[in-house]
């Protein structure tokens, strides 16, 4: 008995919330079904592990940035016939191209959904316990020439390694002239072939040459980003004014 009168202090401690809120109940319904001890105990751990990933990726779509609402079920892919939904969604449930450090570039014109696709695989992989970090570029940008200039730019891209996935919303709108594309590079070359990026531009390569302050540069970030990347080219009017249109004749 006196066992028994230590476990909720003992569950606590070993930081078993779930089992610590359902043992007691569970211990009833165990005897009054004739349970074996193993079935009770499994299905106690069971409910704590579904706790703790109900948790964690509630904490990681928190700390995400991600537009929410962004997802693969609102997303219609009749409006895209250039981009294949089995290949969205390949990306967005297996985990194995985070793990190789892979890239994903989605290309096309304003309007056209390139955000949307890109939360939608963030979403997908937050539900496969991915970490995931929405941001727009230039906003990280700024950020990251802030910690160069206190000399921590190192540490600020070891921080961002705890990412699996790095979405970087809208490459195209930075601009050379903003001292910011040093960090760019300094950027791609740190996660390359390690950790995944996903990248949204409104601009071919072609004029890439606007981002990256030098030529080299930039041929040495679009060697690396296309080396192991599965490229999306959303070609299609925008939806954002096709469907403003088909409100305004509603
Ligand atoms: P982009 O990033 O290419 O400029 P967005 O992803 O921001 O475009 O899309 C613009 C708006 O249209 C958003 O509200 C988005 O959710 C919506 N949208 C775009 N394409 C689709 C689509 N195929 N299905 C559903 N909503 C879409
Ligand atoms: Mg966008």
């Amino acid at each position: 008995m006196r066992e028994v009168a230590k476990l909720p202090v003992l569950l606590k401690d070993l930081k078993l919330s779930a089992m610590g809120r359902l043992w007691g109940s569970m211990a009833e319904e165990a005897e009054k079904e004739a349970w074996t001890h193993p079935r009770f105990l499994s299905a106690l751990c069971e409910h704590e592990v579904e706790e703790r990933y109900q948790k964690r990726t509630a904490r990681y779509r928190k700390h995400s940035n991600l537009p929410a609402g962004k997802s693969l079920a609102t997303f219609d892919f009749s409006y895209v016939p250039s981009v294949s939904k089995a290949k969205v969604q390949e990306l967005s449930a297996n985990t194995q191209w985070i793990t190789q450090g892979e890239t994903v570039l989605i290309f096309g014109p304003s309007g056209v959904g390139k955000t949307h696709l890109a939360s939608a695989i963030g979403h997908g992989l937050i539900e496969r316990g991915v970490r995931v970090l929405f941001t727009s570029t230039t906003a990280l940008m700024q950020k990251l020439q802030g910690a160069r200039k206190t000399l921590s730019l190192p540490a600020a891209l070891d921080k961002l390694d705890h990412y699996g996935l790095l979405i970087l919303d809208d490459i195209g709108y930075v601009r050379k002239d903003d001292a910011e594309t040093h960090v760019l590079f300094e950027l791609i070359a740190h996660r390359y072939e390690s950790k995944s990026l996903i990248v949204t531009s409104n601009q071919p390569f072609s004029e890439w040459d606007q981002i990256f302050a030098t030529n080299a540069m930039t041929v040495a970030a679009i060697d690396r980003l296309v080396h192991h990347a599965t490229l999306f080219e959303v070609v299609t009017e925008s939806y954002r004014r096709l469907h403003s249109l088909e409100k305004a004749q509603a």
